[in-house]
């Protein structure tokens, strides 16, 4: 590589690191889009509406009837989730009710559906269980191999990129162009990425589904999700699933997702930039056997990553000796939690081969938080460098 190849790359690594792309440039526009709206004297803040009744007086009339079919805070907050990405959103009470309403309102007996087999395991077990068993013909692939796999004949493709914890990437424009040639459609399952980091609709997929519960909300505190998509149809299908049959998210919840958002370009950009530096800082280190980030040159897709992601993501996954290795490390990192999910503020870890994942027992998988990059690169490395028992 020429240095003037080297420049171009750091300087466009710097710039995605912080975000500074895309959506994130944007973000001041969105914390700002209601700022001139409200009458004098009203809060600026958004309320707490908890009502199943609205005054309903004679013929029933106006958008406000009974608290299932909807609230007004689901509907700021949607406008506000439909800002970041350029489309309509529709909220859940979790990420699995969303990829459930799709499925729900999108499939029907005959249809044909490919999951990836590395992907969620919750998205898998709802659809092999409720779906399968009612003529919906469910396909499952590993990443790595839907590049070489007709995508032809398919009524929905619902995808994840980067797959976790493998974080191999899938091209989505490539996919939309595949699954469409025979009037299929496409869903990215962004919850990786958010928003900020990807942006799937204006990669070419016909909608985006969230669990809200990781990055979005972000503080580790609430169960949500959405669906975002600019297609009329899907929307209106999304929206008749809820109301019908009340998959609906509690008004506080509501609020709390609505709060985080205040935030998350500054989450973002700092859990992003962490993962990048610690993937730098413990690259090579004589206790890994492997350590994976789509930021780093060597990741097979560190080409594709750049140009379709804004940034690399907040996950990082490295491989130790063995399971004791890998429990040893976890257990003496003070700024690691032992739990499961990520997209907090606190960084945190675990091993995936316990929850029966195809990798190596000691394969950890990190998700960076928002802490001082310094201190917890330092950290990190500290815990990695302790000997053994
Ligand atoms: C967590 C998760 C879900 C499910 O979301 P919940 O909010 O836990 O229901 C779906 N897809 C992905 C990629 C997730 O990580």
């Amino acid at each position: 590589m020429s240095n003037e190849n080297d420049e171009d790359d750091a300087a466009g690594e710097a710039r995605r690191a912080a975000g500074a792309d895309g959506a994130a440039a944007r973000y001041g526009d969105y914390l700002h889009r209601l700022s001139k709206v409200p009458a004098p004297n009203a809060a600026l803040a958004p309320a707490i509406l908890p009502t199943s009744v609205y005054a309903l007086p004679g013929t029933p009339a106006g958008p406000h009837q009974y608290g299932r079919w909807t609230n007004p805070g689901w509907t700021e907050l949607e406008e506000s989730l439909g800002f970041l990405e350029g489309g309509s959103a529709v909220v859940f009470p979790s990420g699995a009710a969303a990829v459930t309403a799709l499925l729900a309102s999108i499939l029907r007996p005959g249809d044909r559906l490919l999951l990836q087999s590395d992907g969620y395991m919750g998205t898998r077990t709802i659809a092999q269980r409720y779906f399968a068993g009612q003529g919906i013909v469910v396909e499952t692939c590993p990443t790595r191999d839907i590049a070489l796999r007709p995508l032809d004949g398919l009524r929905l493709a619902l995808l994840e990129t980067p797959s976790n914890p493998g974080l191999d990437l899938l091209d989505i424009r490539d996919c939309a162009r595949r699954v469409h040639a025979s009037g299929g459609l496409l869903v990215i399952d962004n919850t990786l990425m958010t928003p900020l980091g990807q942006q799937p609709l204006d990669l070419g997929a016909d909608a985006s589904v969230y669990s809200d519960t990781k990055l979005i909300n972000g503080h580790s505190d609430a169960v949500f999700g959405h669906v975002c998509s600019r297609r009329v149809e899907l929307i209106a299908g999304v929206l008749e699933w809820r109301r019908v049959c009340g998959a609906i998210p509690g008004p506080f919840e509501t609020w709390m997702v609505q709060r985080g958002l205040e935030t998350l370009e500054l989450r973002v950009a700092r859990m992003q930039a962490n993962a990048l530096a610690l993937a730098q800082a413990l690259r090579g280190h004589p206790a890994l056997r492997a350590l994976c980030h789509p930021g780093l040159a060597e990741h097979p897709q560190h080409a594709l990553a750049t140009a379709q992601m804004m940034g690399y993501g907040s996950m990082l996954c490295l491989t130790l000796a063995d399971q004791a290795s890998a429990d040893r490390f976890i257990g003496a990192c003070r700024y690691l939690r032992a739990c499961t999910s990520f997209g907090g503020v606190h960084s945190s870890a675990e091993r995936r081969a316990r929850w029966g994942d195809p990798v190596a027992d000691g394969f950890v998988r990190i998700a960076v938080g928002c802490e001082p990059t310094e201190a917890l690169c330092r950290e990190l490395r500290r815990a990695l460098d302790a000997p053994g028992p």
